[in-house]
C-alpha cells in the first residue's frame, strides 16, 4: 500500500509540475502582415508571372495565421483582403492589438533576375535586434530545410534609423518587427521550391520557426513582458542645419529650390519623414538629392 501511495503522490506531483510548466508558457500575440496590397504596381509588389507578390503574401499569411493559432498563439493579420495599407497603418494596427511581435511577409525579385535565397530583415537596435536575430535564425533554419539558400539575417541603416519602414514604424511603437523575404520569384531554383512546397509549406516553416523562438528564453521574456523592447525613437543620421534665424531662412529658400525635383505628393511625403523634428525643411536640405530620390523610389515600391 505504501508503495502505491508513494506512486500516486509522485504521479500527482509530476503531473502538477507538468501542468505548471505548461501554464508558464506565454503564447503571446503575433501580428502577421501580408506585404503590399491594393491597386497598381505599388500595391502589387514584385511581379513575375504567374506570381504577384501581394497575392502570395496574403495566401501565405493566411496559412501562417492558422498554423500559429493551432499552436495556441493569438494571431492577427494587418489585412485579410487585397487592400492598400500604409506602413504606419500596419504598425499602428499591430500596436493596437497588443502585438508582441510583428512579422511582415514578403517575396523577392531582382532587376537582373539573378538573385536567390531567403532572408530576414531585423531592426538594429537593442532587444529589437536580439528578437530579430533569434527569431530570424529559427525561421531561416526552417526555410532552408525546404531547399532554399539562406542569405542570413540583415539590418540596414537609413536616414532616420532602420531603413525599412515597417521595421522602423514597428520598433518606434515598441513592437519588435521582422520582414521575412521568402524567396526570389524570378529565379528558377527558388520558383521550383515555391512550386513544390507551396505557400502552405512555407507557412508551416515560418510557423515552426516562430514557435521555436516563442518557446525560447528570449521569446518567453518577450511574451511575458520582461524583455525591454521600449520604443526606438527615429534618429536621423544627418546633422541638423544651423539653428539661427538666418540659417532657417536660407534653408527655406534651398528647400523651395530642392522641391522642384519632386512631385508635390512626393515632396510632402519626404517632408513628413522628418515632421517629428518640427523643422523638416532644415533637415531635408542637408540630405543629398540622390538619397532623397532613392527614398522616394523605395517608398513607391512599398518598402518605406
Ligand atoms: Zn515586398
Amino acid at each position: 500500500m505504501d508503495r502505491v501511495k508513494k506512486f500516486i503522490v509522485f504521479t500527482a506531483v509530476f503531473a502538477a509540475c507538468l501542468w505548471m510548466t505548461a501554464a508558464a508558457v506565454f503564447a503571446g500575440v503575433v501580428v502577421i502582415d501580408p506585404g503590399h496590397g491594393g491597386p497598381g504596381t505599388e500595391g502589387a509588389g514584385a511581379i513575375y508571372p504567374p506570381y504577384m507578390e501581394k497575392s502570395l503574401t496574403l495566401e501565405l499569411a493566411t496559412k501562417l495565421r492558422d498554423e500559429l493559432a493551432a499552436r495556441g498563439v493569438s494571431v492577427y493579420m494587418t489585412r485579410t483582403s487585397d487592400v492598400a495599407m500604409s506602413l504606419p497603418q500596419r504598425a499602428s494596427y499591430a500596436k493596437s492589438v497588443g502585438a508582441n511581435l510583428l512579422v511582415s511577409i514578403h517575396f523577392n525579385a531582382s532587376g537582373p533576375h539573378d538573385k536567390t535565397g531567403c532572408e530576414v530583415w531585423s531592426s538594429m537596435y537593442g532587444n529589437h535586434a536580439t528578437v530579430g536575430r533569434e527569431c530570424g535564425a529559427q525561421v531561416l533554419s526552417q526555410l532552408t530545410a525546404l531547399g532554399l539558400e539562406s542569405k542570413g539575417i540583415k539590418s540596414k541603416l537609413g536616414t532616420q534609423g532602420d531603413y525599412f519602414g515597417i521595421i522602423r514604424y514597428g520598433v518606434s511603437m515598441g513592437v519588435p518587427t521582422i520582414i521575412i523575404e521568402h524567396c526570389f520569384i524570378d529565379y528558377p531554383t527558388d520558383r521550383s521550391v515555391l512550386e513544390s512546397a507551396g505557400t502552405a509549406g512555407m507557412a508551416r516553416a515560418d510557423a515552426a520557426g516562430i514557435a521555436s523562438f516563442l518557446a525560447s528564453g528570449t521569446g518567453q521574456a518577450l511574451m511575458n513582458g520582461t524583455l525591454d523592447v521600449s520604443p526606438v525613437a527615429p534618429a536621423p543620421t544627418v546633422s541638423q542645419a544651423g539653428g539661427t534665424v538666418g540659417a532657417g531662412a536660407s534653408s527655406t529658400a534651398a528647400a523651395v529650390k530642392l522641391s522642384a525635383n519632386f512631385s508635390p505628393a512626393d515632396w510632402n511625403w519626404l517632408l513628413s519623414q522628418w515632421a517629428y523634428t518640427g523643422h523638416p525643411q532644415d533637415i531635408i536640405v542637408t540630405v543629398p538629392l540622390s538619397e532623397l530620390q532613392a527614398l522616394v523610389e523605395e517608398h513607391k515600391k512599398g518598402n518605406i
